[in-house]
């Protein structure tokens, strides 16, 4: 037996290979039943079914402890109507295994929602691997080994999930990976990827921000002070946005000296402010402005922040910016702040490379029918429904685009239907668990 709250995932990997096994899975059946591979599992089946909040009737999540390396590596795939489960690989440090298991799970279900309010023919996952402190994980061979191993992984899935780059991976890892499956995106332009998505990632919080003006009866953005935390590839590639729609002024907070003068010089000239903050400083967020834009971190909407906002609209890149779901959602609503959900305006990072092995066109129609008004997914048409269904029912803005995106996801793939759960069940016929 595994304590899933007290183990690390090392000892988890350990525990499986004490048993003669380095795989392992959770599935729900279509009845809505849990089946882990093996009764010595026991634990982790009544952690998913009873003290966990996150699992939310995944299909399926699969480990694989990596031959050489011992790392554990994870596949969390949410939901598969609308396509394979897609998202991204991150490489994280965790110290038990159940915050392994919640960052999976809460990831997948994100990406689900992501997916299917951007009107991608995709479903939700996510992938882990977990970073042990002994590991060389700065160590180029031990990383090109590393991600061997975890392609190795997704090729085993035969095509339920689907991963991609995300924190704590680059494009180097996504090449390696790319090696050895065809079963990811995101991959290096030379390798016919679609590059960097953070200026189509904040064109796209843009857009998501022009409509909660319009939305508000505020306007446009000419003439509006926006305040933003972080200072990364997306928030210059917004700030170079919010320029050209002639906002009035742009004040932004980063930790990183050297990032701040280099933007300083960009923006030399333009009514760009650039704070530098020590980590931990969130005094960015109490700026008197329009829009509020975290740039930077997660978790950054919780008890202790949301008091001080100033902004009557809450609108960035950041990914789950809500340190919780509802608490947080309804404490902004409480304070009457409009908050435009992450996943909903930040969908650009995988709306661009979602497609890649369809080619590129320039000005490419699938992806600039996002920045519109008329396509019915676009990002504006997508915010003003979700601000419209939270103010006519008087629920919070994320329940509202929950709701949006979670109809969104019932529906099938209309080519491959719910392919996904069929190639799931025959893993689980097959014995998956014993192909190691
Ligand atoms: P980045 O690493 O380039 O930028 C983050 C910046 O924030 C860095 O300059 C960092 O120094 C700064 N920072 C970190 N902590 C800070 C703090 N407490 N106060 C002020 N500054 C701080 O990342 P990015 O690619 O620009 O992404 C930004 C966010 O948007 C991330 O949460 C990312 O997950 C999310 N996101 C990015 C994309 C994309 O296309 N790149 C897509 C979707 C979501």
């Amino acid at each position: 037996m595994i304590s899933v709250a007290q183990h690390s995932p090392r000892a988890f990997a350990d525990h499986l290979r004490a048993h003669g096994q380095r795989r392992a899975f959770a599935i729900t059946d279509a009845s809505g039943q849990l089946h882990v591979s093996d009764p010595a599992l026991a634990d982790l089946a009544a952690h998913l079914t009873g003290e966990s909040p996150d699992y939310h009737g995944h299909e399926g999540v699969f480990f694989e402890v990596g031959a050489d390396t011992g790392a554990l590596f994870g596949a969390f795939v949410h939901d598969t109507h609308r396509g394979q489960g897609q998202g991204g690989l991150r490489f994280w440090p965790y110290p038990t295994l159940a915050a392994f298991l919640s960052d999976g799970l809460r990831l997948a279900q994100g990406m689900t929602r992501k997916n299917a309010l951007a009107g991608l023919w995709w479903g939700g996952g996510k992938g882990l691997i977990a970073r042990d402190p002994e590991m060389p994980f700065r160590d180029p061979g031990f990383r090109r080994a590393l991600y061997r191993e975890y392609a190795g992984f997704v090729t085993s899935l035969r095509g339920c999930y689907i991963t991609a780059e995300d924190a704590g991976t680059g494009p180097a890892d996504m090449a390696e990976v790319f090696a050895a499956t065809r079963f990811v995106t995101c991959i290096p332009p030379a390798l016919g990827g679609s590059g960097n998505p953070s200026p189509a990632t904040a064109r796209g919080v843009v857009c998501a921000m022009e409509g909660a003006l319009e939305h508000l009866g505020r306007g446009t953005l000419a003439g509006k002070k926006i305040a933003m935390q972080g200072t990364g590839n997306v928030a210059a590639a917004m700030i170079g946005e919010l320029l050209a729609r002639a906002v009035a002024g742009v004040v932004a907070s980063e930790i990183n000296p050297e990032r701040q003068a280099e933007l300083l010089q960009r923006f030399a000239g333009a009514p760009v402010e650039i704070r530098l903050a020590a980590p931990g400083d969130d005094s960015i967020l109490a700026e008197p402005c329009d829009i509020l834009a975290p740039n930077a971190l997660g978790g950054i909407l919780n008890p202790s922040t949301i008091p001080k906002i100033q902004a009557p609209i809450v609108c960035g890149a950041a990914n789950n910016q809500l340190l919780h779901e509802v608490r947080d959602a309804a404490a902004l609503h409480a304070r009457g702040i409009v908050y435009i959900p992450d996943f909903l305006c930040n969908r650009m990072g995988i709306v661009s490379c979602a497609n890649e092995q369809y080619g590129y066109v320039q000005d490419d129609p699938a992806i600039m029918r996002h920045f519109g008004r008329t396509w019915e997914n676009s990002v504006h048409v997508i915010t003003r429904r979700t601000l419209e269904l939270a103010a006519r029912e008087g629920i919070t803005t994320a329940a509202a685009a929950i709701r949006l995106a979670d109809e969104l996801a019932r529906q099938e793939h209309p080519i491959w239907g719910h392919r996904g759960r069929a190639i799931i069940d025959s893993l689980v016929r097959e014995g998956w668990q014993r192909g190691a």
